[in-house]
């Protein structure tokens, strides 16, 4: 690649710098040189070939800070049920038939999908090896995070930790981090195993964490659904345990997060946890509405994810930014586009590098078509996205080009 300077009728470099007709430096390795803030600026400082994109709106890609793309062949298959646990018996029940193909397919396909939407960054949390096997050639960026449960069995755990310090094949676009799935698979014993290996480690975790009442009310030793479910209860807070063995450090992010505990929202903000929140998982399941301002006003920040197809209807963050828009009319289209890109590369452990336009990052870009403000046009699922960079490589949107 050469030096180019990319054009068009708006730049968005992040949610506070929006830029009629400026444009984008872009270097032959694929980052961000220098940003231009007008049309002017663009005539007098432009390098290499300019390309104009005319009427379009060039933005930082997506980042799905949360998602399980291994699942997306179980669209559909997977019974709501009465309650959360009958959900997690049918999900296993369904992935229980599924072979290693139909892991890596389903990666491949949900990567599409979300390639299609703008997605340029996925944090993949990866419990079959299907997304580093895949995603590792893969246009779309990822940070997969390699999933660690044991659910009390010391076999199990084990497995889980010799596969863990196995180093992943590398990829051009490809990081890794851990996910400990949740506080009600993870012994405390594995805690202490991943304590040691990733609790001075710059590699980012991730864990779902109370999506529910019933898992809340488990975790803090009172009856509830999740009793012989899984595995036996640790009567300790899971914030607590994970706290203990030192996991709560930065890059940290914690998925779902519907019932929060008294002190708990401080003790993430001093930890510089990050939230990430699924607007279609949280509507498939008819979660009550969900405490954004809480967060917010906590000064804790809050990403935005995909979660999965086995309890979701779509993988695409424009669709994840409406539905959450539709939920929470007070926020601003500024805020909303800074939980869909720069929190989620905070969450990530990739703040500077993606989700933003800035000297020094990524050329990770989508061009969208919308009419009106260029931040308002694009979080209201009315825009579409008709070209992707990542690292400055165009990629084809074509259905048979992403696949
Ligand atoms: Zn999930």
């Amino acid at each position: 690649m050469a030096i180019r300077t990319y054009t068009a009728r708006e730049l968005v470099v992040d949610a506070r710098r929006v830029f009629a007709g400026g444009g984008l430096v872009v270097s032959d390795s694929g980052e961000v040189l220098e940003v231009l803030d007008s049309a002017g600026v663009v005539k007098r400082r432009a390098e290499g070939e300019v390309v104009d994109l005319g009427e379009g709106v060039l933005a930082p890609g997506w980042v799905n800070a949360h998602a399980h793309l291994e699942l997306t062949g179980l669209e559909g298959s997977v019974p709501r049920g009465e309650d959360f646990s009958d959900w997690i018996k049918g999900l296993l029940g369904a992935r229980a038939g599924q072979r290693d193909a139909d892991f890596d397919a389903a990666v491949r396909a949900g990567a599409a999908r979300l390639l299609r939407g703008g997605t340029t960054t996925v944090g993949d949390v990866d419990s079959t090896g299907a997304a580093l096997r895949v995603l590792a050639d893969h246009p779309l960026r990822a940070v997969v995070l390699r999933e660690a449960l044991d659910v009390g069995d010391a076999a199990r755990r084990a497995e889980v930790m010799a596969s863990l310090r196995e180093p992943p094949a590398p990829g051009p676009s490809l990081s890794v981090g851990v996910s400990p799935h949740a506080g009600y698979t993870v012994s405390d014993a594995l805690l202490a195993e991943l304590s040691v290996t990733f609790g001075g480690s710059e590699q980012p975790l991730q864990i779902h964490w109370n999506e529910t009442s019933e898992e809340a009310e488990w975790e803090r030793g009172r009856p509830s659904s999740f009793d012989g479910l899984v595995m036996p209860n640790p009567a300790r807070p899971t914030l607590e345990r994970l706290d203990a063995a030192g996991l709560l450090r930065r890059p940290v992010s914690l998925v779902h997060a519907n019932h929060p505990g008294e002190g708990d929202a401080r003790l993430l903000r001093e930890r510089g946890a990050v939230i990430v929140h699924c607007p279609g998982a949280h509507s498939w399941f008819q979660r009550p509405e969900f405490d954004v301002e809480g967060w917010w006003t906590e000064g804790v920040e809050v990403a935005i994810g995909t979660d999965s197809l086995a309890g979701n209807d779509a993988l695409d963050m424009a669709h994840e930014l409406a539905l959450f828009r539709q939920a929470h009319p007070g926020a601003s289209p500024e805020r909303v586009f800074d939980m869909a890109t720069r929190a989620g590369a905070r969450a990530l452990g990739l703040q500077g590098r993606v989700g933003e336009l800035s000297v020094g990052a990524f050329a990770d870009m989508a061009l969208h078509h919308a009419q009106g403000a260029a931040l308002e046009a694009i979080t209201n699922g009315a825009s579409q996205v008709s070209t992707l960079w990542v690292s400055g490589k165009e990629l084809s949107l074509d259905p048979g080009c992403v696949q």
